[in-house]
């Protein structure tokens, strides 16, 4: 059901009637998200063959649209994964005080995250670090002073305040924490959840643990070597932990719901864990697509547009629906290439620099898609020039106002300030750094290989609280539900005028006449500067 669409504000109107810039009318947009999202496509997991099927829709439409294949075979990059899956029925988690066994319930209290190789049995006592964040180069370490040896690191998601956001996300990612905790001598990591910053209520997240894991079958991406256990704690019932360590969680999560420094101690407690996982191989792929540029020279670097097309299929029923359908996470995305590859089409438009439109497979089982294509990509890594990532965009109300991750991170950033303006649109950075978006989505694997990159998203006008609920109920509703479906509100203007920005800003980076630079106070700029070294 769509929600009725408002007339053009005053503004837009003149700006397209006189700027002709009406490529899109959020229709076409939408009947793209009608064929990802449907029900028949099974909610596109990875590996899956109904993910194949979306992507072969996709190759067909991109040939439609002139591109060129751009992959390793054709317009495939074949991705080889692992799936992980709990057998819960011959798994346990309890916790020892005093010598005596607490079991807990799988599922209600806490439940084993098949993220890292689990190993069969561990016992070892708990280790409260905090924010459990480790940063050299602003000398903040939540572990300093603290013995980790043998022990599991129980830490809450999230960030002080006095962190700046994208290092801060930056540091939280498994691969870094693991890093930090596994010198420490640490052998698992128990996370609670932040009450006060969580998108979807337990209930979900413990349904959602039905789900596998998925890991790169080449083992130069394993980044969680040695983590023996990963326990997620449901917040509600992680008072127990702390009985007899002289601090109450309570205590805690008023702390962090300020995002003020947390005590670090020994908890009084052990936890004991027995894990049997299922593991099989999967086979699944990126889809690769290019629109050569016309000039001689700048013809060889590539922008690149990239949405994951995956998500995460069939799984526990929510209102009697087991098909997660991904419309908004992340067929909104990918119809927004499509789209945008039609346009150009229609258009005629010659641009100087080559386009790259790239569809990732594994997003939703960490990245991994994207992963794997910016360490092996099909084009030369030299040649890429910028990411613009299109995840879950959330066009669920009238497009005034865009979120800009890494906006202050490279000129990519002013870019997208410039064309924004130009629509009548105003962006800003990343209001809620404790989300850790920044890190959640492919632009990430972008910026890791030294490529500036940005992803943007509709949000709420400040202080219009009917729009910030819109948003909450989404997430807390929609988000990883069966409910991201066909049937939600969406605004095609909204959409549309999303896409016209991502054209715009695309077109001006392939003619820019020089490719986007990190900013010299980047943080992310050590990438670009030192490839391979982090
Ligand atoms: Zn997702």
């Amino acid at each position: 059901m769509f929600r009725k669409l408002l007339l053009l504000p005053w503004f837009l109107a003149i700006f397209s009637f006189s700027q002709d810039t009406a490529h899109f009318d959020g229709k076409t947009w939408w009947d793209f998200v009608k064929v990802l999202a449907a029900d028949n496509m099974e909610g596109r997991e990875t590996g899956s063959a109904s993910l194949r099927r979306a992507e072969s829709y996709v190759v067909s439409q991109l040939q439609e649209a002139g591109l060129q294949p751009a992959g390793s075979d054709g317009f495939y990059q074949p991705v080889k994964f692992h799936s992980l899956q709990i057998v819960e029925k011959d798994s346990s988690l309890s916790l020892i005080r005093d010598g005596k066994t607490e079991p807990l319930t799988l599922g209600e209290d806490a439940y084993l995250s098949t993220r890292v190789d689990l190993a069969p049995e561990v016992q070892a006592p708990l280790v409260f670090v905090g924010w459990g964040l480790s940063i050299p180069e602003l000398k903040y370490d939540d572990l300093a002073g603290l013995d980790l040896s043998g022990k599991v690191a129980v830490v809450i998601s999230g960030s002080p305040s006095s962190l700046p956001g994208s290092l801060a996300a930056h540091y939280q990612s498994s691969a870094e924490r693991w890093k930090a905790l596994r010198k420490g001598g640490a052998v698992g990591i128990l996370g609670i959840p932040n009450p006060a910053s969580m998108d979807i209520p337990w209930s979900r997240i413990a349904l959602n643990r039905a789900h596998v894991s998925m890991s790169l079958a080449d083992p130069k991406f394993n980044d969680t070597d040695g983590e023996k256990l990963a326990v997620t704690f449901n917040p509600a019932h992680a008072a127990q932990l702390f009985t007899g360590s002289g601090h109450s969680f309570e205590e805690i999560t008023a702390l962090a719901k300020e995002r003020k420094p947390l005590p670090r101690f020994p908890l009084a407690v052990s936890i004991k864990a027995t894990a049997s996982v299922e593991k099989k191989d999967v086979l699944s792929a990126n889809v690769v697509a290019k629109l050569p540029g016309s000039d001689p020279e700048l013809k060889n670097e590539y922008v690149v547009l990239s949405a994951h097309i995956d998500h995460v299929g069939i799984g526990e029923p929510v209102n009697g629906d087991r098909i997660y359908n991904g419309a908004m996470d992340n067929a909104s995305g990918s119809a927004v290439l499509l789209d945008v590859a039609a346009s150009l089409k229609k258009s005629g438009q010659k641009l100087k620099r080559s386009l790259l439109f790239v569809f990732v497979t594994g997003e939703e089982k960490g990245l991994l898609g994207s992963r794997y294509f910016t360490a092996y990509p099909t084009v030369d890594p030299k040649s890429m020039v910028a990411d613009i990532n299109i995840d879950m965009f959330l066009p669920i109300v009238p497009l005034k106002r865009l979120t800009v991750l890494g906006l202050a991170e490279s000129d990519l950033g002013d870019a997208a300030r410039q064309v924004a303006d130009a629509h009548g649109v105003v962006v800003q950075a990343d209001p809620q750094p404790e989300r850790n978006i920044f890190i959640r989505s492919d632009q990430y694997n972008f910026i890791r290989h030294g490529i500036p990159a940005l992803a943007m998203g509709v949000a709420p006008e400040p202080g219009n609280a009917a729009q910030s609920k819109i948003f909450k109920d989404w997430l807390t509703q929609r988000y990883h539900a069966p409910s991201d479906d066909l049937d939600q509100p969406v605004d095609l203007q909204a959409a549309a005028l999303y896409e016209e920005i991502i054209r715009s800003l695309m077109i001006s980076v392939a003619d820019g006449a020089q490719r986007p630079q990190w900013k010299p106070d980047s943080f992310f700029r050590r990438y670009a500067d030192h490839p391979g070294q982090y």
